[in-house]
């Protein structure tokens, strides 16, 4: 079918200026827009003949082109390959490039809803005829902040947070119940339109329906159409010991509905652990830096290296024991997320000197000092003998 002369559809000579182009296309755009001729497909035609026609003739590069070459200018854009591009891949987080919807329209039509037309040859897509890809609820975020003790045992809790939930009256649809959204006139479902911009075939979403793919004719009154009302909820988290700082724990299904009741989005819920006082984590290792009396790391002997909710375990100290010296305690760290094992404990010490001795205790230990001699300072003994060296 050959199709009519752009000029001709818009009912302007072919020496129109830019101003009278636009003005004569936004009278006929009102004229035949689907929403005043809701059901009629010839003025729908129109419509579409119309916004194609305006959308070649309004830029000088593709007006040029269709002076110079008609109709032909523009076939290649509409072959084989548009329109490729969506339908699957529902799961995806939702699709991108909202940002200049309605640029064009919105500057003359003063921000009303209306469509955009052009370049709906190409309507292919892999044969998935009308289906719109669904369009998933958003993803929620929040966090709980728990202790050690509570990653150690595992524990639960309670989250409050409102979220876009499915309008229940008329089950996400937008529709007035008792009634149903048709699919948009402009995209056919797609919820996209391709416009052809100089030699370019553009995909937008379509502007009617707000890349929604459907009308809704008659609002549902309690959420004026939009078909999400906000609803709160407290959720109970289960979290499992072990659990690491930062963990991040998947509630499906919790987060935004989508919208025309698409699935809801999920919710995550991001785990902080508060820094423990004397317990470190390094993932299933708990490391303690523990000072340990100064006689006990001469003699050798045991201390007990308190844990947590208030047990402990004993640590044998050897004779000799230095400060900064690491001990490991096998299976004494935390529990591996989803195993039965644990990680182990290390604990370095820190020799304590004693400190505000009395009279007495100064007594006993000059006599201990003056017993001592540079073999029982061996590193002293060893030190001085090297800085003689150099
Ligand atoms: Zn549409
Ligand atoms: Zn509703």
């Amino acid at each position: 079918m050959a199709k009519a002369d752009y000029y001709e559809q818009l009912g302007v000579d072919r020496s129109a200026s830019a101003a009278e182009l636009k003005s004569a296309y936004r009278k006929l755009a009102k004229q035949y827009h689907p929403d005043v001729n809701p059901g009629d497909a010839s003025a729908e035609q129109k419509f579409k003949d119309i916004s194609e026609a305006y959308d070649v003739l309004k830029d000088d590069q593709s007006r040029g082109a269709y002076d110079q070459f008609g109709h032909a200018a523009f076939e290649q854009g509409g072959g084989p390959g548009g329109f490729g591009g969506f339908g699957g891949q529902a799961g995806q987080g939702g699709f991108s490039g909202f940002g200049d919807i309605g640029d064009i329209f919105e500057e003359f039509f003063g921000g009303r809803s209306t469509g955009m037309g052009g370049g709906m040859g190409g309507a292919r897509g892999g044969g998935r005829g009308g289906q719109r890809r669904a369009r998933r609820g958003d993803d929620l975020r929040t966090e709980v902040d728990i202790t050690l003790q509570e990653a150690f045992d595992g524990t639960e809790r309670q989250v409050n947070l409102t979220r876009a939930a499915a309008c229940a009256s008329c089950n996400g649809s937008g529709a007035k119940p008792g009634t149903q959204p048709t699919t948009c006139t402009l995209c056919q479902g797609h919820g996209k339109v391709r416009t052809q911009q100089g030699f370019f075939t553009v995909e937008r979403p379509c502007h009617q329906c707000q890349g929604s793919g459907q009308m809704i004719g008659d609002p549902c009154g309690d959420c004026r159409g939009g078909g999400q009302t906000s609803e709160a909820r407290n959720l109970s988290v289960s979290i499992p010991a072990g659990v690491e700082d930062g963990t991040r724990i998947r509630l499906s299904g919790e987060g935004n509905a989508g919208p025309n009741g698409a699935a809801y989005g999920d919710l995550y819920v991001f785990v902080n652990i508060a820094p423990h006082a004397t317990l470190r984590r390094d993932g299933a290792d708990l490391l303690c830096a523990m000072p340990v009396p100064f006689d006990i790391a001469v003699r050798g002997g045991s201390v007990n290296v308190p844990l947590m909710a208030g047990k402990s375990v004993k640590l044998s100290i050897p004779a000799g024991a230095r400060s900064g010296q690491q001990f490991r305690l096998r299976g004494k760290g935390m529990p591996v997320l989803r195993s039965r094992n644990y990680g182990d404990l290390y604990v370095q010490i820190e020799v304590e000197t004693p400190t505000g001795l009395t009279r007495q205790q100064k007594k006993h230990f000059d006599a201990f000092a003056d017993s001592l001699d540079d073999t029982n300072y061996p590193d002293m003994a060893a030190f001085i003998e090297r800085s003689k060296k150099s």
